[in-house]
């Protein structure tokens, strides 16, 4: 996949810094330990000494005893240096930086080959930038206020509205923390002022949080940046980011400016990631019928065949009732 130059920059900054703090961290405990134990420097710079003169040694075809004799007061020196630092509670070990990803040292690439932890940063920096995910940060399923629904049984539903919301926010949360990139889809469908976003959001940030790349925003927002790259007033390779990232979260569905493009882009979309089996979470205020006349067979066929749908309901559950029937 080609990322954005910002996306690239972003990504090798934050691997930078991850080197560049293993190598700070480690050399400032050795510097504080030669402080404390002077010897330790003696000892370094010995040993420092020592390797060219085992190597001449090696390359002038000394004797081997000369050889012999040169490794072994190395190995001495190694040994008390080992010691001195175990009497102060620490090992030659902590002299060596402690890399984020010790197969690549935290430089990006093995052998020539883009390391996995490099991949990992681009694609979060990908999905950050096309999410906008500092408002992701604000929310979370604690802050999910149940008290507002009404905890009386509706008497036709069988259920109170409160009872309905702490089920789909169990559901929720249960699918946050069991996520993988193999997951199932959801559609959380209700009304206006439900919390569907609170929920979409509070997923798609407990998703990003344990890793994976996740793209939140409302359809009309992301819709009309593909549109604005599609025609040149963007750049970007966010169609690419859309179907290839972790999990999707498309909030809002239905409130988007209808175009042709729009149409087209959505079914797109959601068809290459149905195939592909990458979960999406939509979220929408148009019932069943609603999204059919819609969007039309194709697009309605994939949410409503793909998707688990999870009922939001308001004070009133009538309300949702007659929405649903009226499509
Ligand atoms: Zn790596």
């Amino acid at each position: 996949m080609a990322y954005e130059p910002q996306v690239v920059q972003a990504a090798r900054e934050r691997l930078e810094k991850r080197r560049r703090d293993a190598i700070a961290v480690a050399a400032s405990l050795r510097e504080r330990m030669c402080e404390r134990i002077p010897r330790l420097r003696e000892i370094e710079q010995q040993m420092a000494a020592a390797v060219p003169q085992i190597t001449h040694a090696i390359l002038a075809g000394e004797a081997a005893d000369t050889v012999d004799t040169l490794q072994k007061q190395n190995l001495a020196l190694r040994e008390e240096m080992g010691r001195l630092l175990r009497q102060a509670g620490c090992d030659a070990d902590d002299f060596e930086p402690r890399f984020t990803c010790p197969l690549c040292k935290d430089t990006g690439y093995v052998d020539g080959q883009v390391c996995g932890c490099y991949r990992q940063l681009l694609k979060e920096e990908a999905c950050r930038r096309l999410s906008g995910l500092s408002a992701v940060k604000l929310t979370d399923f604690d802050s999910m206020r149940l008290d507002y629904y009404d905890a009386a049984v509706d008497p036709q539903w069988g259920v109170s509205p409160r009872q309905q919301m702490e089920d789909v926010l169990a559901y929720c949360r249960e699918y946050t923390a069991d996520f993988t990139p193999h997951s199932g889809s959801l559609l959380l469908q209700g009304p206006t002022g439900t919390g569907k976003t609170h929920l979409s959001l509070a997923i798609a940030r407990g998703v990003a949080e344990r890793g994976y790349g996740v793209v939140y925003g409302s359809a009309g927002t992301l819709l009309r940046r593909l549109e604005q790259e599609h025609f040149g007033k963007a750049e970007g390779d966010s169609e690419n980011q859309l179907i290839g990232c972790d999990l999707l979260v498309l909030d809002d569905l239905g409130m988007e400016f209808d175009t042709p493009f729009s149409r087209a882009s959505l079914y797109n979309i959601l068809n290459a990631r149905l195939l592909e089996g990458r979960p999406t979470v939509i979220s929408t205020n148009l019932g069943s019928a609603a999204l059919q006349s819609r969007y039309g067979d194709q697009i309605a066929s994939r949410i409503n065949g793909g998707f688990e749908p999870l009922l939001c309901v308001g004070k009133d559950i009538r309300q949702l009732i007659r929405r649903q029937s009226m499509g």
